[in-house]
């Protein structure tokens, strides 16, 4: 069975209760669709876990914050200030790790990425129908993994040229900030039925969201960062 998360962003609370939940649920393979850090109190621990524990671990665009890879005018105050304390939180370690993450993964199956197909180093979004329709010469695969939104989603796309095997692209939602109004971590799963198709599942986990807030705010992160993880918003 195989973990899609994405969107952890440094919260080791809703990543730990999120893999157990994943083991007890029998994954045994992790992809992790980028944005490992930022604005959670733990970013370097989430990074060590993503590293040991998932086959694939793309780039987000703030692991590219992180990395001081990025002008950070383009984020909202409150991401921007979470950024730079990142950038000095980081360790070589995990520096050397997030700058050498790659954009794109894709098997016979599934393409994967943060934002979206066509040019994932833009780091633009998929907000509904329309944006996932316009994605659809980004892949040939008949499922597209994305994440980014922080709002899990399915969206059906046009057929592959030359083939009319029905297509999605799948927002996999957030581990460590949901913003659809459930503060649970969110998490696909995907088992092969026995005709060969993909079953996808959305799995949301409680986890202590308490003591991730009271990181928040003693590591001096804007307390908006905390209070917004209670209501998943
Ligand atoms: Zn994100």
């Amino acid at each position: 069975m195989l973990g899609i998360i994405s969107d952890i962003h440094g919260n080791l609370e809703a990543l730990d209760a999120t893999f157990a939940a994943g083991a007890k649920l029998g994954v045994d393979e992790w992809i992790c669709l980028g944005d490992v850090v930022g604005y959670g109190a733990n970013p370097n621990e989430c990074v060590q876990r993503v590293a040991l524990l998932c086959s694939v671990v793309l780039f987000g665009n703030h692991d590219e914050a992180a990395i001081g890879g990025m002008d950070l005018s383009w984020f909202n105050p409150w991401a921007a200030e979470a950024a730079q304390w990142t950038i000095k939180a980081l360790t070589p370690e995990s520096w050397e790790f997030l700058s050498d993450r790659p954009y794109r993964h894709e098997t016979s199956s599934a393409t994967f990425v943060h934002g979206t197909p066509i040019e994932p180093e833009a780091w633009n979004y998929i907000l509904d129908e329309r944006d996932a329709r316009a994605q659809a010469t980004g892949f040939m695969t008949p499922l597209c993994f994305v994440g980014h939104s922080h709002v899990p989603g399915i969206f059906p796309v046009d057929p592959a040229q030359g083939n009319d095997e029905p297509r999605s692209i799948i927002n996999v939602g957030s581990v460590g900030q949901p913003r659809d109004g459930d503060p649970r971590a969110c998490m696909v799963v995907v088992t092969e039925t026995e005709e060969g198709a993909a079953s996808v599942r959305f799995v949301r986990v409680a986890y202590d969201v308490g003591t991730a807030q009271r990181k928040i705010v003693e590591a001096g992160l804007p307390e908006v960062l905390a209070r917004r993880l209670a209501v998943g918003g």
